[in-house]
């Protein structure tokens, strides 16, 4: 796959120019995170009346990546892709409005394409840009006939239209993946929220399950925190929240799952880690967020900002998530009444 992506096939055909702004139109595309993913009924629906309007056996959504164009939606053609350079529809990205080519036989840009000269011997081809918000070209709603052809100007105005529609798919995508991510976020810190872990602490411990790995959860409370409040204000105590969330985030894994539990409480689900291992991050961190009470402003008296860390593992714990949420609290708690600014990692 990946040869047959960056070879180009043979022939004395030339290379489609690039957009003058690629870079910026590859990561607009990535936005849409939409390459390979399955068919979908809203994007076939166009497809097909593109295809029944334009009388074309063949009606694609063509989006446009760095050395392949991916077919979305596909009418007519068993291919899911081609590389970039036998596409027409990379041709069509950098026209000013829809390109139309009557007879591919006739058109030095692709009478020597293999994909003329073979298989599907495409003759007619019109793309109309799938151009976002912003300008950028992704693709296009293209249709391809194996016979030279004409388009009436109704034709090409509803291919127009349609390619207006695929985009409003693609943006109407782009618009709720942000939102999906928006509503898993603690505004304040941008760490995930207590939903997000609510829901990902249970789907942790299945795989934790399927993998036959320990999970670990580690559930942090901010010490004395009403009085560094009372000290500094409301305000700061917000910054101080912000600042627990960047060591955590430096302290931890990619694949670790850092919330923010409730007001001045984090949680982190550690995946693939054992109790032992869970302690001595838990350690680390604990370690790390004494270290940074110099950075508070205005300073707190060093080691005025302190936490307490309970760890519970699954499933030398708890069976189940709510349990072992349970066995973590009951730890932080003991943690509390030892004098605090310490890490429980065990019962006893
Ligand atoms: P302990 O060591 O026992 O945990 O003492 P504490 O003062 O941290 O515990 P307590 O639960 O009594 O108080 C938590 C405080 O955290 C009270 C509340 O004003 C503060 N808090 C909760 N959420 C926020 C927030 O979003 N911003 C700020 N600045 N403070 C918050
Ligand atoms: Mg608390
Ligand atoms: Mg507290």
């Amino acid at each position: 796959m990946s040869a047959q992506r960056t070879q180009r096939p043979a022939g004395a055909y030339p290379r489609p120019p690039l957009p003058p702004d690629e870079p910026e139109r590859l990561k607009a595309l990535e936005q849409y995170d939409i390459l390979d993913t399955d068919p979908e009924q809203a994007y076939d629906d166009l497809t097909l009346l593109a295809s029944h309007i334009c009388h074309t056996p063949i009606a694609l959504v063509s989006l446009i990546d760095s050395d392949r164009q991916w077919f979305k939606s596909r009418v007519g053609l068993e291919a899911s892709e081609t590389h970039r350079d036998l596409a027409f529809c990379a041709h069509a990205i950098v026209a000013e409005g829809t390109m139309i080519v009557n007879d591919a036989t006739q058109d030095e840009r692709f009478s020597h394409n293999p994909l003329v000269l073979g298989d599907p011997e495409i003759r007619f081809y019109a793309g109309a840009p799938l151009r976002v918000p912003g300008g950028r070209a992704m693709g296009t709603l293209c249709v391809i006939d194996r016979v030279p052809r004409e388009l009436s100007p109704e034709q090409q105005a509803a291919l127009e239209a349609l390619s207006r529609q695929v985009v409003a798919q693609l943006e109407l995508r782009r618009r709720i993946k942000e939102l999906q991510q928006y509503s898993a976020r603690d505004p304040l810190t941008g760490v995930f929220n207590r939903g997000h872990f609510d829901t990902m602490l249970p789907v942790e411990l299945e795989r934790s399950k399927r993998y036959d790995a320990p999970t670990s959860l580690l559930l942090i409370d901010v010490d004395h925190f009403k009085q560094i409040n009372d000290r500094i204000g409301h305000q700061e105590g917000d910054r101080v929240l912000v600042l627990l969330s960047g060591i955590l985030t430096r302290g931890v894994r990619a694949a670790d799952v850092i919330c923010r539990y409730g007001g001045e409480e984090f949680a982190v689900i550690l995946p693939h880690t054992d109790l032992e291992v869970a302690g001595a991050m838990a350690e680390r961190i604990r370690e790390g967020v004494v270290t940074s009470s110099a950075e508070v402003e205005p300073p707190l008296r060093a080691g005025a900002l302190t936490v307490t860390i309970g760890v519970a593992a699954f499933p030398a714990d708890a069976e189940d998530a709510e349990q072992l949420i349970a066995v973590a609290d009951r730890r932080l708690y003991a943690g509390k009444a030892r004098g605090r600014d310490c890490v429980v990692a065990g019962d006893g």
